[in-house]
């Protein structure tokens, strides 16, 4: 089995004015593609060193397996949080959800804000259900793997690394977060959360 980088759900320019055609593109077709490709490359190199018993480089391989599967699954994550036309507030169990962990919506989008202007250097924000405690959390990532917490489910994401914003926006990640926001595809995310809700922590 090999990965496959997924077509956009939406045009290259569907995201404007909040994220524009260019930054798009780039994105999509070039950096969301490498962690595809760098996953792929991978899992030869894995298979070669099983073929020959050789782990001299297991633990260079082992990294990038961490690096690029995760760069994968954030970024198809990422574009199917998002929608044209989007934004608004989280719905149905999701909104109830996020009112009990978070104390209100405006509480749940100043954290999430706040963690996502707030990683050290390049890397994501994500809304997680975490089956063990059974409640939402909100992780950084750095890169796109590390502070990861084990076990949970990702549900929204945003990515702060410069090539999801700078041509836009240069240093301003403050600017791209919140423009972000309106296009937030709530009812992907609440898809998410009530697929995931009843998963047991301890199984
Ligand atoms: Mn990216």
């Amino acid at each position: 089995m090999s990965a496959q980088l997924p077509k956009l759900p939406y045009a290259y320019d569907a995201l404007e004015p909040y994220c524009d055609e260019a930054t798009v593109r780039l994105h999509h077709d070039v950096h969301h593609k490498a962690y595809v490709d760098g996953l792929n490359n991978t899992e030869r190199n894995l298979a070669k060193a099983r073929d020959e018993g050789d782990y001299v480089l297991i633990k260079h391989w082992e990294r990038e397996l961490a690096f690029h599967g995760s760069g994968h699954i954030l970024h198809t994550l990422f574009w199917e949080n998002m929608r044209p036309g989007g934004g608004g507030t989280a719905q149905g169990s999701l909104a109830k959800r996020i009112a009990e962990n978070f104390g209100s919506f405006e509480n749940f989008k100043k954290q999430f804000t706040a963690a996502a202007v707030a990683v050290e250097g390049s890397g994501w924000t994500l809304l997680v259900w975490s089956p063990y405690f059974k409640e939402l959390e909100i992780l950084q990532a750095e890169n796109h793997q590390n502070l990861a917490q084990w076990g949970v489910v990702p549900l929204l994401t945003v990515d702060v690394w410069e090539h999801a914003y700078y041509l836009k926006y240069q240093n301003k990640r403050a600017d791209w977060v919140e423009a972000w926001w309106n296009l937030v595809n709530w009812e992907d995310v609440l898809k998410r959360f009530e697929n995931c809700v009843d998963l047991k922590g301890d199984r």
